[in-house]
């Protein structure tokens, strides 16, 4: 009798199962569109079938590592598929394609079954235990070196060797939708993975305080979050210019406050989105304490702003965690790139707000510069947008050359404390207007905290045709180096 063997990726599901049968029906449709898009996207082939508490996808072994993806797939076997008539057959594959694999091994065979049959699970086993036992160096159950799987359904049987674990959680978009604030750094991304996982359809909000090329990194970390891991929807990325605002907090709010009202003015901005687009929480990456802006008091004070629940996913993670998740979810390169933009923080933020001061100082704002950041709210469609591959190498440099002229953008309280001798200190919200006396003939190297902003700056000057570069990790890594030099 010939077997007509056939490849196939049998997907196991986990929570969609213990759903009642109208939840289940709508979980397992949605799961097996999400697993198309994810095929489609990858630029792989594959026929998708459902069976009563199972996915069978035809496609190559490469499929593995994009399914793995899938929120709502608990495992994946690539297994051999063959239609049979007698428990003989069975076990005549199961030689075939076992008996070279178990040499020098021990072995064991995991049987189940469900159909009516003449044989039971048991039968299955020892059968098939029974032919392979000559190849093999002998059976063990308990700790076998190679184990044989085989499961049969109806008049199918699959056998396979490996139990691939996924990422469980549930199809993305069976939950809804939630907007996500990211920064682009480890954390909002992270927890805007965890959102997916859980089945939310994530879109996504930056506040941008810097420009043009922090929105594009961003953007390429966002991107690479959801084409990796959030199929099944159309994934859009809102970006606010902040600027405007950040400029006014700081000329009117007390510094040790500002952070808080910012962060008050964020969480409004993914309101006024989520409002638009019927999504019905806020995401954030914070967790507590991990920051001065993350005590219990300012993510109180914080939270008032919005009348929308903030979700919080990362809120009982270590830094260590979410670092190590950012690496497991591919994303870690990519946010690594994404520099803060301290520059807008005070030196001694307040770690214990007090409502009534936060509203207070927030009362001192020009209500209209809000007003201004929300129309300037865009929206760019994730999935078809280019990406190019940003060169920061050439923008970035770290050894200060002489004959150029080092521009600080910090604060002042900050430059006043120290600064590299001879530079001159510019804000950096006051640059434009400084533009027309800067010498299109001269180096300029920029410095920040941290070098987002600075690296901003060179971008942006460039563009304009100035010879212009950022000083790599700011004044932090320029300390560490001058610490360094003299001792
Ligand atoms: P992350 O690693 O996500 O940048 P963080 O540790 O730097 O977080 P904060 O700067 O306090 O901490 O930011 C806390 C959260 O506030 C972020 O996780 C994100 O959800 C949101 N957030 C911060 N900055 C921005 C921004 N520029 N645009 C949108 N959301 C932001
Ligand atoms: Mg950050």
């Amino acid at each position: 009798m010939e077997n007509k063997l056939r490849d196939v990726l049998i997907v196991r599901l986990g929570e969609v199962t213990i759903k009642g049968k109208k939840s289940r029906d709508r979980f397992e449709k949605k799961l097996i569109e999400n697993i198309k898009e994810a095929l489609r996207l990858s630029g792989l082939q594959g026929e998708v079938k459902r069976e009563y508490g199972r996915i069978y996808v035809y496609s190559t072994q490469e499929a593995i590592k994009v399914l793995r993806r899938v929120f709502g797939i608990t495992s994946i076997s690539s297994a051999v598929e063959f239609e049979f008539e007698t428990l003989g057959e069975i076990v005549e594959v199961a030689y075939q394609l076992f008996c070279d694999k178990v040499k020098g091994k021990t072995f064991a065979v995991k049987a189940r079954r469900t159909g009516t049959h003449s044989f039971t699970s048991m039968d299955i086993a020892r059968e098939v235990g029974g032919r392979l036992y000559p190849c093999s160096r002998g059976v063990d159950l308990e700790n076998p070196e190679f184990t044989v799987y085989i499961e049969v359904r109806g008049n199918k049987a699959y056998l396979f060797q490996d139990v691939v674990k996924a990422y469980g959680g549930l199809p993305v978009g069976v939950e809804g939708r939630v907007v996500a604030l990211v920064s682009g750094g480890f954390d909002s991304i992270v927890a805007a993975w965890y959102m997916l996982k859980r089945g939310a359809e994530v879109h996504f909000v930056f506040c941008n305080m810097a420009g043009e090329l922090t929105e594009r990194l961003v953007a390429s970390v966002v991107k690479m979050l959801v084409d990796n891991w959030g199929y099944g929807y159309s994934p859009k990325l809102y970006v606010a210019d902040f600027r405007p605002l950040v400029k006014e907090l700081r000329k009117k709010v007390d510094p040790g406050l500002l952070g808080v009202v910012l962060k008050r003015y964020m969480y409004r901005t993914a309101e006024h989105v989520a409002r638009k687009i019927n999504a019905l929480g806020i995401v954030t990456g914070e967790s507590l304490g991990q920051v001065s802006s993350q005590t219990l008091e300012n993510l109180y004070s914080s939270s008032t702003a919005v009348s929308l629940p903030v979700y919080r996913p990362l809120i009982g993670m270590d830094k260590e965690e979410i670092i190590a998740r950012a690496r497991e979810i591919g994303t870690y390169e990519a946010s690594a790139r994404v520099k803060e933009v301290c520059g807008v923080y005070s030196v001694h933020p307040r770690t214990r707000s007090r409502l009534e001061e936060v509203l207070r100082e927030e009362d001192k704002i020009d209500k209209t510069v809000f007003e201004g950041v929300v129309s300037s709210l865009r929206e760019i469609e994730l999935r078809t947008l280019g990406i190019q591959a940003e060169s920061l190498d050439e923008v970035e440099i770290s050894t200060i050359d002489p004959d150029s002229i080092v521009i600080d953008l910090r604060p002042p309280e900050k430059y006043r404390e120290s600064h590299v001798p001879g530079s001159i200190n510019i804000d950096f919200a006051e640059l434009p207007v400084a533009l027309d006396k800067l010498d299109p003939n001269k180096k300029y190297i920029f410095i920040c905290d941290e070098g987002g902003l600075s690296r901003e700056a060179a971008y942006t000057l460039r563009k304009l045709g100035y010879k212009a570069w950022s000083f790599k990790g700011g004044y932090r890594a320029l300390s560490r180096k001058l610490d360094g030099l003299s001792s």
